[in-house]
C-alpha cells in the first residue's frame, strides 16, 4: 500500500512560510518581490496556468506585473516587453508562458531574458550553469519533483532513478539534480528497448512523457518512489497523469497524484525563484 505524495497540501504549507518571508522582506527592503508574467494570445490551458501563478503571488503577499498580449503580436513588440522588464528595477523575476504562437521563436524570447531574472531558468545560460554544477535558478517543476521524493525520506543518493521523458524543461534537468545527488540514473524516451524493464528496476520512477496512464502498476518496482509529472485531460475533461495511478498504488511505496501532486508545486517553486532572484537583486 502506498503513501501518497501531497502536493497541493506541501505547497500549501511551503506557501504559507513564503509569505511570513515575504512579509519581512518587505520591511527589511522596503518592498516585496515582484514577478511579471507574459501571456500571448488566448490558449485556455495557458490562461489557466497564468491565473495560478498570478494567484500563488497574492497568496504568498509578493507583486506582480500581468502582461497580455494579442495572439498577433510581432516578436519584435515582444522583445521590446522583455527588454522593458529587463531594465525594471521593480521586477525581480520574468516568466513568458509558452508555448507561443508559431510567428514568435521561442529560443529568441528565452534569450532575451535577463538571466538574473530568468525563474523559469530556462536561459540557456542558466541550463548550462545547472550541468557545470555552479549557482544558477533551478528549473520549477525538476526543483518541485527533488522536494516531493525528499520529503519521502527515502534518501536519494545510491538509489536507482529512472526518468522517463528527456524535454529540456523536466526529463533532462530532473535527471541532473537527481545525478547532483547521487542517485544513478537512467533517461528512457520513445526509443527505449523493454521500456517496462527499466522502469520495473527504478527504486525512483520519474515519467513525464505527456501519454495518459502509459506506465501501470506492472511497470513498477515494489515500494518505488513513483512521480507522475504528466498532465493529460481525459475524454471526461479530468486531468490524468501519465501514470495508471489506480494500478501503480498498489504497487509503489509512494506516489504523487494528479491532480494535486507536481502542478502546485511547480507554481510554489515558482515562487521561491522569485525570491531567489530579489535576494540576488538586492543583495548586489
Ligand atoms: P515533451 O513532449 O517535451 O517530452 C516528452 C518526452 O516523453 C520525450 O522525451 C519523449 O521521447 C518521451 N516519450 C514520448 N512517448 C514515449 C513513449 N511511448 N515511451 C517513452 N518515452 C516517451 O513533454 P514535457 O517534458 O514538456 O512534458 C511531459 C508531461 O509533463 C506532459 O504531460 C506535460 O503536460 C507535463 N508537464 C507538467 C508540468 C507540471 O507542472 N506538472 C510541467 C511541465 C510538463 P523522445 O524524446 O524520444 O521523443
Amino acid at each position: 500500500m502506498s503513501n501518497i505524495i501531497d502536493g497541493k497540501a506541501l505547497s500549501a504549507s511551503l506557501k504559507e512560510e513564503m509569505k511570513g518571508r515575504v512579509a519581512r522582506l518587505g520591511e527589511e527592503y522596503g518592498r516585496v518581490p515582484c514577478l511579471a508574467v507574459i501571456i500571448v494570445g488566448d490558449n485556455p490551458a495557458s490562461r489557466s496556468y497564468v491565473r495560478g501563478k498570478i494567484k500563488a503571488t497574492e497568496v504568498t503577499g509578493m507583486g506582480s506585473r500581468l502582461i497580455e498580449l494579442p495572439e498577433d503580436v510581432t516578436e519584435g513588440r515582444l522583445l521590446e516587453v522583455i527588454a522593458g522588464l529587463n531594465a525594471d528595477d521593480g521586477v525581480d523575476g520574468i516568466l513568458v508562458q509558452l508555448p507561443l504562437p508559431e510567428h514568435i521563436d521561442e529560443d529568441r524570447v528565452i534569450d532575451a531574458i535577463a538571466i538574473e531574472k530568468d525563474v523559469d531558468g530556462f536561459h540557456p545560460q542558466n541550463v548550462s550553469r545547472l550541468w557545470l554544477g555552479r549557482k544558477c535558478i533551478v528549473p520549477c517543476t525538476p526543483k518541485g519533483i527533488i522536494k516531493m521524493i525528499e520529503t519521502t525520506g527515502i534518501g536519494i543518493a545510491g538509489k536507482k532513478a529512472v526518468v522517463v521523458g528527456r524535454s529540456n524543461i523536466v526529463g533532462k534537468p530532473v535527471a541532473k539534480l537527481l545525478l547532483d545527488r547521487n542517485a544513478t540514473v537512467t533517461i528512457a524516451h520513445s526509443r527505449t528497448a523493454d521500456l517496462a524493464a527499466v522502469c520495473r528496476d527504478a527504486d525512483i520512477l520519474v515519467v513525464a512523457v505527456g501519454r495518459p496512464k502509459m506506465v501501470t502498476g506492472a511497470m513498477v518496482k515494489d515500494g518505488a518512489v513513483v512521480i507522475d509529472v504528466g498532465i493529460n485531460r481525459g475524454e471526461d475533461g479530468k486531468l490524468v497523469g501519465d501514470v495508471d495511478f489506480e494500478s501503480a498504488l498498489k504497487v509503489a511505496g509512494w506516489i504523487t497524484p494528479v491532480p494535486g501532486g507536481v502542478g502546485p508545486m511547480t507554481i510554489t517553486m515558482l515562487m521561491e525563484n522569485t525570491i531567489e532572484c530579489f535576494l540576488d537583486r538586492v543583495r548586489k
